[in-house]
């Protein structure tokens, strides 16, 4: 059965197939990146990645042989992000994680859901979609 997403690697840009990668993000990381931010007076988590000057910690895929895991780390094994639902369903869970904020967990899903806006590598669509009759609320 084809999946919704496919996973492609950061580092070679390879398909990355079931128990082969992950995708990950460095908590740690995202842990910092709003410290620095409520430092700076502001505590509105909301506005984080409107301001200039953020930098929110980039979620990533790789295979298990490329590249090196953060220390501190959020990983989903690829095979758990195989569909919208299961991505839906991890958004949901990862709602309740304070350092969800500083990360790109939502451009994530919006280059997923918008693939000519995305990067070579990531969690995209097995077919892209149909954007010509609307965005929002229009997934077919
Ligand atoms: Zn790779």
């Amino acid at each position: 059965m084809a999946h919704e997403l496919v996973a492609v690697c950061d580092h070679c840009l390879e398909l990355v197939q079931d128990g082969d990668g992950v995708l990950e993000v460095d908590t740690d990381a995202a842990d910092r990146a709003l410290r620095a931010w409520r430092e700076t007076g502001s505590a509105d988590y909301a506005v984080f990645h409107a301001s200039a000057g953020t930098h929110p910690v980039q979620w990533a895929v790789r295979h298990h042989s490329c590249g090196k895991a953060p220390s501190f780390a959020c990983t989903i094994t690829v095979n758990r992000v195989r569909s919208w639902t299961a991505l839906l369903d991890w958004s949901v869970h990862l709602s309740s994680k304070h350092w969800l904020a500083g990360t790109d967990w939502f451009d994530l899903i919006d280059r997923a859901l918008h693939p000519r806006r995305a990067a070579v590598s990531g969690i995209l669509p097995q077919s892209p979609r149909d954007t010509s009759r609307g965005s929002v609320g229009d997934l077919t």
